[in-house]
């Protein structure tokens, strides 16, 4: 079905509406960054699991100015005892902090003698003590379904002893580039040919977003070719997106292919530059499949706002966090639109005294260096030509 000039946001509802999730598998720590977690973790002990003490100096019993020096308790190697009124043990940061000690002074404020300890200023009752469960308590909650694991994230878990964590599989992306005119790289270049870049741009994406990138051999402008290449990836991947021959040109066999290959295939003008045409639409067997338009800066805005949702949603993460976060920055020069089309122009957002945002230079989508060193989307509602430097744009963040 052909539906022309849908909004971005109606295509992300028909795309992001029912997505089946993909399974869990177990994985070590080690494998853990960047995928996205399948369990909750609660607190299995109170952290910190004892009362230790913040800083180096002494554990006292809070009263005198003057004590005993009994002892003292290092980390990994307690004080076996206990303190009774007046007297004091020497102590390190992390180490236990005894029974009967209420409060830990530091070094600086300590005269030591051979046995014995002067405080020359007293801290109040408590300070310098991390209590036992203060950050959090054994039931609590740690880390909740669809959180994307970074680094943080594994050290709290390798800090609460778990050497393995439940993630969601990894879904296998099947990437189907098409053009006669495509050459993979490293090769030699005949004239008219191109190198197949928007594979390797894909690839890297897939991989960022925790998946498993499947790229299929590069398919030339023919019928048979093209129906077999998503033969073979509807019957092996969790996704397919193909990239190019989705418009109306007379090589262009994806959309024949795709409507061939799906029930109820959608083909969109999205009323969006670039990236106009993309299909969309579900294989016999279930396998969502997306048609991307194959310029490379067409197929890198189409990837953020509506495959990658559609991936992170299928390893659990939630609407909200799948879609890319939107701000507002000062936009640093002028910037021509199409106002039939809301324009996503790439560029770079900067935290200055005020958030900036500037454009790449040239827009066209056919314009391969536009996707490179940026990590923002400026956003051109419809109806607008033209925005001048000093106007407030949306803007749209890349993730890292
Ligand atoms: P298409 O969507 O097939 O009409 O392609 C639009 C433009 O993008 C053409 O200039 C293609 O040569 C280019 N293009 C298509 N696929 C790729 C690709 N995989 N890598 C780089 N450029 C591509
Ligand atoms: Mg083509």
């Amino acid at each position: 079905m052909e539906r022309t000039f849908i909004t971005v946001e109606e295509a992300q509802d028909a795309i992001l509406g029912e997505v089946g999730t993909v399974g869990a598998e177990r994985v070590m720590l080690t494998s853990a960054t960047g995928r996205v977690l399948a369990e909750t973790v609660l607190c299995p002990f109170d952290s910190p699991s004892f009362d230790n003490s913040a800083m180096d100096g002494i554990a006292i019993k809070h009263g005198q100015s003057e004590y005993a020096l009994i002892g003292e308790s290092a980390a990994g190697s307690p004080f076996d005892g206990q303190l009774d009124d007046g007297e004091a043990i020497r102590i390190m940061t992390g180490a236990m902090v005894p029974m009967g000690a209420d409060t830990v002074v530091m070094r600086e404020s300590c005269e030591f003698r051979e046995d014995s300890v002067r405080v020359t200023e007293m801290p109040t009752v408590g300070a310098n003590i991390r209590r036992r469960a203060s950050s959090l308590a054994a039931g609590e909650l740690v880390l909740d379904v669809g959180c994307q694991l970074r680094a943080g994230d594994i050290g709290l878990l390798a800090a609460f002893n778990r050497p393995t964590v439940s993630v969601s599989r990894r879904p296998k992306v099947a990437v189907i580039t098409t053009g006669s005119e495509l050459v993979d790289v490293g090769n030699e270049l005949q004239k008219g040919q191109i190198v197949n870049s928007n594979a390797y741009m894909l690839q890297s994406l897939l991989v960022a977003d925790g998946c498993e990138p499947w790229i299929l051999p590069i398919v030339p402008d023919d019928k048979w070719q093209t129906q077999h290449a998503f033969d073979t990836a509807i019957a092996g991947a969790d996704v397919v997106v193909s990239v190019g021959g989705v418009s109306i040109g007379d090589y262009d066999f994806v959309r024949e292919v795709l409507d061939s290959r799906a029930d109820g295939m959608e083909f969109w003008k999205i009323q969006m530059k670039p990236g106009k045409p993309l299909a969309f639409g579900k294989a016999g067997n279930g396998t969502p499949m997306l048609g991307l338009p194959g310029n490379p800066a067409s197929s890198f805005v189409c990837y953020f706002h509506f495959v990658r949702p559609l991936l992170l949603m299928m390893q659990a993460v939630s609407r909200d966090e799948a879609l890319l976060p939107r701000t507002e920055a000062v936009l640093q020069s002028d910037t021509r639109s199409t106002p039939k089309r809301r324009q996503f122009v790439t560029g770079t957002f900067r935290l200055g005294d005020k958030p900036e945002f500037t454009p790449y230079s040239d827009q066209s989508s056919g314009n391969i260096a536009s996707i490179s060193q940026v990590n923002a989307l400026g956003s051109i509602p419809v109806g607008q030509s033209f925005m001048s430097a000093g106007d407030l744009i949306e803007v749209h963040l890349l993730p890292k």
